[in-house]
């Protein structure tokens, strides 16, 4: 098999969101970097995700104040740094009579939340706030009844059309000169002393590539890829879920990402996408490989009647879905009706072998930082460490 003599700095596996922001970052910082997708950047979960960039007002809910920080600075970067690709989401929810989601709890929540925001979000994003349901009726139609507690509304942020922004994310990696091979599928990994042979499949036929340090963000398909010597994971995900959403073929709400509770520890929501709507996100149990990902007519059929239970006004058949969006995500624990999902982004260094699970959009940037922080940290890219002040990008 031929193999490329040249050893890069860094090896990343897989160009969904995840992969294309660890090549930005890790090129951007100077080290050689080269990133292999077997099929076209983000076209797998990346694609097929509802795109929405949390601001973090959830992580109140268990005053997680870490997060929602993160969070906003987050949305609030790729906001200013993508305004062309992420654009600003109005989103309604109506409130509960009691419990955490009631009027008077969400009401000290914002004003705390709001005080977040103030320090970090552009001032051009407009302050969360309750509206009374008098106004719900008025501006919601499908809410219409629905809110007799009244509605949070505040501000998160969406990526309408994630395979320009995919573009967009290529064209700047590549200009601090990283390498992005579509195309090109990793077969195997084998560790050469301090570095990583890896064998790959593309239209020219078999090769092999070397780097020095290997990060795998195969995202569902990671532990797929037979590694030499093996190794044992420290903390694999506990399992995995179909993770879907239901394009319809006609517009819910024009303005509002509408969010409502589904019941047993659920959120439904349903954005506004061009002159449709997207809803979800619903979850099953997946214990298949992800080439094999479907979804029955069945599990649509029950999601629409899950989500009729929630949004009574809105009048759903099979006849009203135009397409479903479907991924696999990692999951931390199964429950019948709702995984629980992994709050952060899950990275696991195996001595220069760096495998990387993300559950969100929102934070990719700052998961790419981590990783990158981690190279740097234990000397393998000491020397773009260097080169981060006094590179130009090529
Ligand atoms: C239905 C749904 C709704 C969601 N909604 C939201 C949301 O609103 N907000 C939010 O923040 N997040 C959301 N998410 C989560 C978010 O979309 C994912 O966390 C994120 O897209 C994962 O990206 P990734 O790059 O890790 O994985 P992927 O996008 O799957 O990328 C992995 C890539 O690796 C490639 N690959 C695999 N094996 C190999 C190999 N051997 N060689 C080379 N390449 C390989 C694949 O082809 C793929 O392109 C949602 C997800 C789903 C499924």
């Amino acid at each position: 098999m031929p193999t490329d003599s040249h050893s890069y700095d860094l090896l990343v596996i897989g160009g969904g969101i995840s992969g294309l922001g660890i090549a930005y970052e890790g090129a951007r910082r100077g080290l050689d970097t080269v990133l292999l997708e077997k099929g076209t950047c983000c076209r797998a979960t990346s694609d097929n995700s509802m795109r929405i960039i949390h601001g973090g007002l959830r992580y109140l809910q268990s005053l997680d104040i870490r997060r929602t920080l993160e969070s906003l600075r987050a949305q609030s970067d790729l906001l200013l740094q993508y305004s062309s690709f992420v654009k600003p989401l109005a989103c309604v929810m109506p409130l509960g009579r009691f419990g955490l989601k009631s009027r008077w709890p969400v009401w000290a929540g914002i004003q705390f939340y709001n005080q977040l925001a103030s320090w970090v979000i552009p001032s051009t994003m407009r302050a969360a706030r309750i509206i009374a349901a008098d106004e719900v009726d008025r501006r919601i139609d499908v809410l219409k009844g629905q809110a007799p507690y009244g509605a949070l509304v505040w501000h998160d942020a969406i990526v309408p059309q994630v395979r320009e922004f995919a573009l967009r994310l290529q064209s700047d990696a590549a200009s601090y000169g990283a390498k992005i091979l579509e195309g090109c599928e990793v077969l195997k990994i084998k560790r050469q002393g301090e570095a990583f042979e890896v064998s790959l499949r593309q239209a020219q036929g078999l090769t092999a590539m070397q780097a020095r340090v290997l990060v795998d963000a195969s995202g569902p398909w990671l532990g797929r890829i037979p590694v030499e010597p093996p190794f044992k994971r420290k903390r694999a995900p506990r399992g995995w879920t179909k993770a879907f959403n239901i394009i319809l073929n006609k517009q819910v709400d024009e303005v509002y990402a509408i969010g409502v509770s589904g019941g047993r520890g659920r959120l439904f929501f349903t954005t506004p996408r061009e002159k449709v709507s997207v809803i979800g996100t619903f979850h099953h149990a997946f214990h298949d490989n992800p080439d094999n990902l479907t979804v029955s007519e069945q599990e649509i059929s029950e999601a629409l009647c899950a989500y009729q239970q929630a949004m009574p006004r809105v009048k759903l058949s099979l006849s009203d879905v135009s397409a479903v969006e479907a991924g696999v995500l990692p999951i931390k624990r199964d429950r019948p009706d709702m995984p629980v999902m992994y709050g952060v982004e899950q990275i696991h260094d195996y001595d220069g072998q760096i495998e990387v699970l993300s559950t969100k959009y929102t934070t990719f940037q700052v998961q790419a930082r981590r990783v990158i922080e981690k190279i740097v940290g234990y000397g393998k890219g000491a020397d773009a460490v260097v080169c981060e002040s006094t590179c130009t990008k090529t």
